[in-house]
């Protein structure tokens, strides 16, 4: 049996946990609430839900989680929607100093809120690709979601797979007061995957296409714990 843990100080883990049992496998997996080292220490994998990234660092430094999932980030597969992707990301712009620790393990940089006011939340139909059935779009469900900014791989990481794209119209003007600089085309990437880890910056959790759920335990924990 294989367990993937769902963390759950605070955000979306429940709907996690409701996408990944709904899923028809043919190989037992077990869902586990994670807050404590105790149930980390269980897992073969992790998602990070969506929420507030600073709230789920400070409640996981508090907790005394903090260090063992970075350890475990390094090592096991992983997966961060929207404030999970922010906390998987190496840097992040648009955070007040001092107020964001990050776990990292993902060669990108990314921006908090970037999508500002005026589109703060909205849904779009993403391109994807390695999924199953990958010419029917994806629902992209967007809630004061991250921006990404770049994709920094150095020849030594594992290389960086874009999983899902925006339409490419949907460029987040906001973004040009936060920083000075930024690629347009890499802003219209939304999934990622990079060895272990998948990131999404919108929240598959919250519809019922579990498309992204079995790409997860298929491409990232199955593959790691094959024999
Ligand atoms: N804006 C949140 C953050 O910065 C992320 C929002 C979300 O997870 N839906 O952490």
């Amino acid at each position: 049996d294989l367990t993937i843990g769902i963390l759950s100080l605070q955000g979306a883990f429940v709907e996690h946990q409701v996408s990944i049992e709904r899923l028809n496998l043919n190989r037992r997996i077990r869902v586990l609430q994670v807050r404590t080292e105790q149930d980390l220490d269980q897992c073969n994998a992790l998602i990070i839900p969506g929420g507030e990234s600073t709230t789920i660092a400070l409640l996981a430094r508090l907790s005394g989680l903090f260090e063992p999932l970075k350890q475990f980030a390094n090592t096991k597969p992983v997966w961060g929607t929207c404030a999970g992707a922010i906390l998987l990301s190496n840097s992040v712009v648009g955070a007040k100093k001092g107020g964001q620790e990050l776990l990292g393990g993902m060669s990108i940089s990314i921006a908090r809120n970037g999508w500002g006011s005026q589109i703060e939340s909205f849904e779009a139909p993403l391109q994807v690709d390695g999924l199953r059935d990958s010419t029917r779009p994806f629902s992209g469900i967007f809630i004061r979601a991250p921006v990404l900014l770049a994709l920094k791989n150095s020849p030594n990481d594992p290389p960086i797979q874009v999983v899902a794209r925006l339409p490419q119209e949907l460029t987040p003007e906001s973004l040009i007061s936060q920083v000075e600089e930024f690629d347009a085309d890499t802003t219209t990437i939304v999934a990622i995957r990079q060895g272990l880890h998948l990131l999404t910056t919108f929240h598959p959790e919250l519809t019922k296409d579990d498309r992204f759920h079995e790409y997860f335990v298929r491409e990232c924990v199955l593959n790691a714990n094959s024999p």
